[in-house]
């Protein structure tokens, strides 16, 4: 863990900042409230970020412009940064560059992550990566432009501090970046609620054909390649469709899938509590949250739904919920 990030950090020439791939809005929050928070503290140093080109409506934070998809270095950073990412191979293209550099350093906040960086910091409680870093900075160096991308960060993984990671060390952490002057109902209506009409309708499109099964406390949306390819839409689109599954009354678990290949799906799923997702995310391979985890798997839509249910279908009857 970490006490004191800048004592960690040191005096770098160099920094290279990453995240996870297909970010969502607490990685792209921490990767550029990193990027603006040390852009301040290292006025000399080259700072560099690498990342999948997130959401447009992301561009109002500092450091978008900066942010390289090449995943191309010709030297060794000084420091490089992972952060919210669960384990090594979910920063893909960076990974080289990662354990490359003269220290990697690694904060997150998944259960599942067993700390891959020369330091880790991974506070399983915390509800955001953003809400952790912003304990680890230091005050005198914060400013508008981190307090604006850790606000994000944190409004995304707490649904609007909505869900139930949201806790009392949340509020204090948000306290902290409130007072920087900035409109944060802004930030939450045009990164989080706003959608574009083209995601309403796969949106509309999924619920209307989404099946309610396990004696209703199950729910599975999907999106096929063909729905995909004539919408044109990617995985970017498809954010907030599993959460609208999931407050379906009734509803214990919620899966949305989109296919990515032949015969392959990236699975997202989202529990309200009495299963834990995140075990059955890792045994297929991914991981995630106790309420929120994700995974990538083969076979049919059929297949890959047969599959889950077992392991939902245990986790019920061990809790005699089912
Ligand atoms: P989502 O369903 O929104 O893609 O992801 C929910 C949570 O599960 C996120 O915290 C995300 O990091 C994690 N997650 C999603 N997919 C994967 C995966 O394939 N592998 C791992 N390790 N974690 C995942
Ligand atoms: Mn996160």
């Amino acid at each position: 863990m970490i006490n004191n990030l800048l004592e960690e950090i040191g005096n770098p020439k160099t920094i290279g900042i990453t995240g996870h791939v297909r970010p969502d809005g607490d990685c792209v929050g921490a990767v550029l409230g990193t990027y603006a928070y040390l852009s301040n503290v290292y006025k000399d140093a080259d700072i560099r970020v690498f990342l999948e080109m997130p959401a447009k409506h992301f561009s109002f934070l500092k450091g978008y412009d900066k942010i390289d998809e090449s995943f191309a270095y010709p030297g060794q950073f000084d420091v490089f940064f992972s952060l919210d990412s669960g384990d090594l191979g979910r920063i893909e293209k960076s990974e080289k560059l990662f354990l490359g550099a003269k220290k990697s350093i690694c904060i997150d906040h998944h259960v599942s992550n067993m700390g891959f960086g020369d330091v880790s910091h991974v506070e399983p409680d915390a509800s955001s990566t953003c809400e952790i870093l912003t304990r680890l900075f230091d005050d005198r160096y914060m400013d508008v432009e981190v307090a604006k991308a850790l606000y994000t960060g944190i409004a995304h993984d707490t649904g609007v501090f909505r869900y139930s990671c949201t806790g009392p060390e949340t509020f204090i952490a948000l306290s902290k970046l409130v007072k920087y002057d900035f409109d944060g109902s802004r930030i939450t209506d045009e990164t989080f609620y706003q959608k574009t009409y083209v995601q309403n309708q796969i949106l509309g499109r999924t619920l209307l054909e989404s099946i309610l099964f396990m004696d209703g406390k199950c729910i599975a949306g999907s999106i096929d390649r063909k729905a995909i390819e004539f919408y044109g839409v990617n995985s970017k689109d498809f954010e907030g469709i599993v959460n609208q599954l999931q407050v379906t009354r009734g509803v214990e678990v919620a899966i949305f899938m989109s296919e990515t290949g032949t015969l392959e799906h990236k699975v997202s799923l989202r529990s309200n509590g009495n299963v834990d997702v995140a075990e059955i995310a890792s045994y297929f391979g991914g991981g995630g949250h106790v309420r929120a985890a994700g995974c990538t798997m083969n076979g049919t839509f059929h297949d890959v739904l047969n599959n889950l249910s077992l392991h939902i279908e245990k986790q019920l009857k061990d809790k005699q919920i089912l």
